[in-house]
């Protein structure tokens, strides 16, 4: 794929990108190694000066950062302003969590242990590999930073390809905010190039968020060099409505869960499941409110969805809901591609889907909601779990023996009761099945890239 910057609302070409030389990438290889010597042994003191500094900046730069964010892949500018004040936030819960997290565990008893002090240490490991996606391209990767900087950790990023003027602004950023030169840097290069980066002996954790083809092929290379990974994939998450459930809210958030980021979200609601004493009042408003969303200019502040982000990305989604179409789905709104230069895709609502497509198993990342009716919650269940994926899960019910039935039961690394499936610094962040393994964000996120040492002392 060409590294370059083009806008998804027009399909223009803005910049071309060379990507760097192989000597590049050894000296930015180079400087996270050498940082990190620097950088494992200052205190968390210093690391979150470093952090709310970086913060800092992106609350003083969120406009100009957005305007690059929606020129190079589409979202809308109040999502783009939203995601960039949302990473300020993560940095600075990192800066002030991270000591606690990784603060040493002595065990109560060592003398159980034939010791007189036994306790873990959790240390840092070194340059890690960030192989990250466009659709929240600034999140996505502040993400994995802002927990493995204040662990101690170096970070290089491999940028997607249609996003090199953020990865550019990132690869500034953590300089900028005080942290040693090479702490944190990008390497303009193709996916190509992963696999040499992560065959290098300096380099020795990977994390991968994108698709899960994209994550296989990493995590196969890592395993065979016996590196840590953390994988967060794609979702095809289950939006369920059961008849005690709030109809206008579910209504509401479930659109808002369909098409925030102009439906490119590995955790937006994609295939919503309704009971059916509840199916046809549910269905009616929903296509009705899919239908009023103004799809647009991604600069106006009135548009609430869109260009996709790539023209590939579009013409898979358009593909999906053709084949589907063609073996028998009902389109109750959208599924016609405009006749208009850029990536664009209308919010789309179907039913009738079977196993029989391709939709019902795989991603679709795009506005295009499924809708299912269902007779009971155990088919509601069955039905949530028939994919590949295990990322998030919605579930609207007021009934608590209903909502013990979904913790208990649904195959996801997220389940949420009556609201949105949603990030936040505090929680643990992945998927179970070919959503990945490992966990982002929260205590357990920032134990990911951390040596977890016994020691133990006579
Ligand atoms: P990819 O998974 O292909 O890209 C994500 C990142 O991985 C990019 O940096 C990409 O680099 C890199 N990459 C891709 N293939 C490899 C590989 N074999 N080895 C190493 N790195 C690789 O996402 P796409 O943009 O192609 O989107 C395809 C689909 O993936 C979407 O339609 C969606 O279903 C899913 N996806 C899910 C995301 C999520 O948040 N879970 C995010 C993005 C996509 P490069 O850009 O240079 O190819």
């Amino acid at each position: 794929m060409t590294i370059a910057t083009i806008n998804p609302a027009t399909g223009q070409t803005l910049q071309r990108f060379d990507p760097y030389s192989s000597e590049e990438v050894e000296r930015r290889i180079i400087q996270a190694a050498e940082s990190f010597h620097d950088l494992r042994t200052t205190t968390f003191e210093t690391r979150a000066k470093w952090t709310r500094a970086a913060a800092d900046l992106l609350d003083t730069e969120v406009e100009e950062l957005a305007a690059t964010v929606t020129t190079e892949m589409g979202k809308t500018a109040k999502e783009a302003r939203a995601e960039i004040t949302k990473c300020a936030v993560a940095l600075r819960f990192f800066a002030a969590h991270a000591e606690s997290f990784l603060a040493d565990e002595p065990l109560d008893e060592p003398y159980d242990v034939g010791a007189t002090r036994a306790y873990v240490t959790y240390q840092p490991l070194g340059p890690i590999l960030a192989v990250m996606p466009w659709n929240f391209p600034v999140w996505q990767v502040i993400r994995f930073a802002a927990p493995a900087l204040m662990a101690g950790n170096t970070g290089l990023l491999k940028h997607a390809s249609n996003v090199p003027r953020t990865a550019l602004y990132l690869d500034r950023l953590f300089d900028r905010a005080g942290f040693p030169a090479g702490t944190f840097s990008a390497l303009l290069v193709p996916a190509t190039a992963v696999a040499d980066i992560l065959d290098d002996r300096r380099v020795r954790a990977v994390t991968l968020t994108g698709s899960d083809a994209a994550g296989a092929s990493v995590a196969t290379i890592a395993g065979s060099k016996v590196k840590k990974t953390v994988l967060e994939l794609g979702g095809s998450d289950p939006f369920i409505v059961m008849p005690s459930a709030q109809l206008d809210q579910a209504v509401e958030v479930g659109v808002r869960a369909r098409c925030q980021n102009n439906g490119q979200s590995c955790i937006a609601a994609k295939r919503f499941i309704v009971h059916e004493e509840c199916y046809d009042e549910f269905a009616e408003r929903f296509v009705d409110r899919m239908s009023a969303l103004r799809v647009g200019d991604p600069t106006d502040e009135l548009t609430d969805v869109g260009p996709l982000a790539t023209e590939s990305g579009r013409d898979t989604v358009e593909k999906q809901v053709a084949e589907a179409v063609g073996r028998g789905a009902k389109v109750l709104c959208g599924g016609q591609t405009p006749d208009q230069p850029g990536w664009w895709y209308p919010p789309t609502v179907l039913a009738d889907v079977t196993p029989a497509m391709r939709i019902y198993h795989e991603e679709v990342f795009g506005p295009v909601a499924q809708l299912y009716r269902v007779r009971s919650l155990d088919e509601a269940i069955a039905l949530a779990n028939a994919t590949p994926y295990g990322l998030g899960a919605n579930a609207w019910t007021r009934d608590e023996h209903e909502q013990r039935r979904f913790v208990r039961d649904l195959e996801a690394g997220l389940v949420f009761l009556n609201g949105m499936v949603t990030s936040y610094p505090q929680l643990p962040f992945g998927g179970v099945k070919r959503s990945g393994f490992g966990r982002e964000l929260s205590t357990a996120g920032i134990r990911e890239f951390c040596n977890i040492k016994t020691v133990w002392a006579a």
